[in-house]
C-alpha cells in the first residue's frame, strides 16, 4: 500500500510575473515537466486550489498591508522591497497561493495522507505588514491558522528547512505554544533572524526552535539533525498535522544557499518526517537552480508516496530509496554536532 498524496497546482501560479527574477515562472513549470517525465504526476491526486479570502489572510497579515499589495498590483505592479517585485496579477495569484495551502488542508483532513503544494509566490519571509525576501503572504502560516480555526487541529508543527531564516513564520507565533515553528538554516544569513537564542516569548517559550547553521552542510549534517532534535522534539509535541516550509535551495547546486545537501537527502528528511506526522502539507519556498529544485521535488514527493516501511527499518536499510546515494549518512560534521548540544541545552528546561 502506498501513501495518497496530492499535488496543489494551477496555472494562475505562473502569472506573477517577474521577469528574470530568481523566482521565476520557470520553476514550477520545471517541477512539473519532471514529475511528467518521470512517471511521478499520475501517481498524485490532482487538488485545484481555491482563493483565499482577504479575511483569511487577516489571520497573519494586517489589513492595510493586504490594501496595499492589492492597490500595487493594480496600478500594474511594483516592488514591496528590492527583492520582491510584484506584477498586475500578483495579488490574486498570492490570494491562490495560501488557498492552495487552505485546499491542500482540507483533503488532508478528508482522505489524503499528504500534499504538496507547488505554488508561488513563496512565503517564509512574509511579516504581519511587510513582503520581503520574494514573499507576499506567508502561505505556511496561513494554513497553521486555516487547520486550528476550520478543522480544530490544536497543535501544528512547522518545519522549515529552506535555507534561510522563516522570519515571518517565526513572528507569527512567537508567543503561540500552539504552534511549534521548527527552522533549521544557515546563518548569519538572509534575513538576519534565526538566532540559536531566539526560542519564543511568554507562553510561546520553547515552541520556536532555531538552528543557526554554518555554510556547507550537508546530508548527514541534516539528518542528525532530524534525528537528534525534531524527532525527539515531534513526538514530545505530538502534532495533530505537519507543516513544511519546503524550500530547496539547501541544494549543494542552490546559485543562492552555499549548502551541500543532495537531491536524495531531502527524500531521507521526507521519510523522517514522516515517522512523527498524523498528515503533512509541504508547501514550496525557495530553489533556485532548475535541475537541482526538480530533483529535490521528486525526491521530496517519491518519499510522501512511498510506504513507510521502505523508508525505515533497521539500521543499514533505511535509506535503500537511494541505493546509489554512495553518501555517509550517519556522521556530522563536529561543528553541527556541537550546535545540536547547544540547542538540546537551551531547550531541555522547556516540556512541549
Ligand atoms: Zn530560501
Amino acid at each position: 500500500m502506498t501513501s495518497k498524496v496530492g499535488l496543489v497546482y494551477s496555472d494562475e501560479y505562473l502569472k506573477h510575473d517577474t521577469g528574470d527574477h530568481p523566482e521565476n515562472s520557470k520553476r514550477l513549470e520545471a517541477i512539473l515537466n519532471y514529475l511528467k517525465e518521470k512517471n511521478l504526476l499520475k501517481n498524485l491526486v490532482s487538488i485545484l486550489p481555491k482563493k483565499a479570502k482577504e479575511k483569511e489572510i487577516e489571520y497573519i497579515h494586517s489589513p492595510s498591508y493586504i490594501q496595499e499589495v492589492g492597490e500595487i498590483c493594480r496600478r500594474g505592479g511594483g516592488f514591496l522591497d528590492p527583492d520582491t517585485p510584484v506584477s498586475k496579477d500578483s495579488f490574486e495569484v498570492a490570494l491562490l497561493a495560501a488557498g492552495g495551502v487552505f485546499s491542500a488542508i482540507d483533503r488532508i483532513v478528508d482522505d489524503l495522507d499528504s500534499a504538496f503544494c507547488l505554488i508561488r509566490p513563496p512565503g517564509h519571509h512574509a511579516l504581519k505588514s511587510k513582503g520581503m525576501g520574494f514573499c507576499l503572504f506567508n502561505n505556511v502560516s496561513l494554513g497553521a491558522r486555516y487547520a486550528q480555526k476550520k478543522y480544530n487541529l490544536k497543535k501544528v508543527l512547522i518545519i522549515d528547512w529552506d535555507v534561510h531564516h522563516g522570519n515571518g513564520t517565526q513572528e507569527a507565533f512567537y508567543r503561540d505554544p500552539s504552534v511549534l515553528y521548527f527552522s533549521l538554516h544557515r546563518y548569519p544569513y538572509y534575513p538576519g533572524t534565526g538566532d540559536i537564542e531566539e526560542i519564543g516569548e511568554g507562553e510561546g517559550k520553547g515552541y520556536t526552535v532555531n538552528v543557526p547553521l554554518p555554510p556547507g552542510c550537508g546530508n548527514s549534517d541534516y539528518i542528525y539533525i532530524f534525528k537528534e532534535l525534531l524527532s525527539p522534539i515531534a513526538n514530545e509535541f505530538k502534532p495533530d498535522i505537519t507543516l513544511i516550509s519546503a524550500g530547496f535551495d539547501a541544494h549543494q547546486d542552490d546559485p543562492l544557499g552555499g549548502m551541500s545537501l543532495a537531491s536524495q537527502g531531502y527524500g531521507v528528511l521526507t521519510s523522517l518526517v514522516k515517522e512523527f506526522s498524523q498528515g503533512i502539507v509541504s508547501c514550496l519556498e525557495g530553489g533556485y537552480n532548475l535541475k537541482a529544485l526538480r530533483e529535490s521535488v521528486f525526491t521530496h514527493l517519491d518519499s510522501l508516496a512511498s510506504r513507510p516501511e521502505g523508508t525505515r527499518g533497521p539500521r543499514g536499510r533505511e535509506f535503500n530509496l537511494f541505493p546509489k546515494g554512495g553518501m555517509d549518512y550517519e556522521l556530522p560534521s563536529r561543528g553541527v554536532k556541537e550546535i545540536v548540544e547547544k540547542v538540546k541545552g537551551i531547550h531541555s528546561k522547556y516540556t512541549r
